[in-house]
């Protein structure tokens, strides 16, 4: 992982719009539960600090001018085992201390217990009539693939069923077929999409972000880079979604874009590849249809 640590001074990463918070590096040796390949804290994405529930939900009300929702997700999966109820704790005292929208991200499933909590967190932020999105993320679907989310994240079809319990529960759902990777058939993404059409609301994409030679590039393409794939990569760009100073390298998925995007419009489901992007757009739809 990186060993980079946001201090608990600046400890999230605050864009004017939104607050993106989360539990932090699980510990010294691994940010997060799960190990994406993918995943761009294996290179120079900085980790957020560990914090308290108490003092993360005093970081969101000591800056609730600077941001109109608050993201828990980020830099690592705080909702994944062993952390699951520290995780829903956090989602709670939000919903019940700041008065605002919220989205949060995760690959895990949850049990009834959890379930539970969760549904209290749904009403409160209906009761308040604020938004909350309950985003899952599934970046691959063949077996062939699956060394991109290894054991233990749950396979797609179990995220999948998480979607529809969440939908069932009230929530605003988000299928996060993020990042797009080359090295994933594109009909992998049409296929998820399919098979949670009845229960999802946005679907989002992404860029697929690496440092060239670094972990993530050695792990999502063990053989190396096909040379074909050169021409599509685009070298030395910022992260349009964190503040971090490192040159990334991006594979420009347009192809997979309008590929999912034409999906999306076939089902009638809004698709963005920013987050954004798709809940501005959900928030107008929503209310030019009251
Ligand atoms: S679940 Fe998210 S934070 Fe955790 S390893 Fe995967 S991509 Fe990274």
């Amino acid at each position: 992982m990186s060993k980079k640590k946001r201090s608990t001074n600046d400890p999230f990463h605050l864009n004017g719009k939104r607050a993106m918070v989360s539990l932090g590096p699980l510990n010294d040796n691994a940010h997060c539960p799960y190990r994406c390949a993918f995943c761009y804290v294996q290179d120079e994405f900085v980790s957020y600090a560990n914090l308290d529930v108490d003092d993360i939900i005093s970081f969101l009300k000591g800056n609730r001018k600077k941001y109109d929702i608050v993201y828990v997700s980020g830099d690592t999966d705080s909702f994944a085992p062993p952390r699951t109820d520290r995780g829903l704790e956090l989602l709670y005292k939000i919903v019940m201390e700041i008065d605002c929208d919220l989205l949060f991200t995760t690959r895990t499933t949850f049990t009834e217990d959890n379930y539970h909590t969760l549904k209290r967190i749904i009403d409160e932020q209906k009761r308040t009539q604020n938004m909350l999105y309950a985003c899952v993320s599934i970046t691959r679907f063949s077996e062939s693939t699956a060394y991109l989310e290894p054991r233990p994240i749950p396979t797609p079809i179990e995220r999948i069923n998480v979607l529809r319990r969440l939908k069932e529960l009230g929530a605003t759902t988000v299928l996060a077929t993020r990042p797009f990777l080359p090295v994933v058939d594109v009909q992998d993404y049409l296929q998820i999409i399919d098979m949670a059409r009845d229960c999802i609301d946005i679907v989002l994409g992404e860029c697929f972000y690496f440092i060239r030679g670094g972990t993530v590039q050695q792990r999502v393409f063990p053989d190396g880079i096909p040379q074909e794939l050169e021409e599509d990569i685009v070298r030395n760009q910022r992260m349009s979604f964190d503040d971090n100073s490192a040159s990334w390298d991006i594979w420009d998925s347009s192809e997979y874009q309008e590929a999912v995007e034409m999906k999306c419009k076939e089902l009638g489901i809004m698709f963005a590849m920013h987050s954004d992007d798709g809940v501005q757009e959900y928030l107008l739809t929503c209310r030019t249809s009251i």
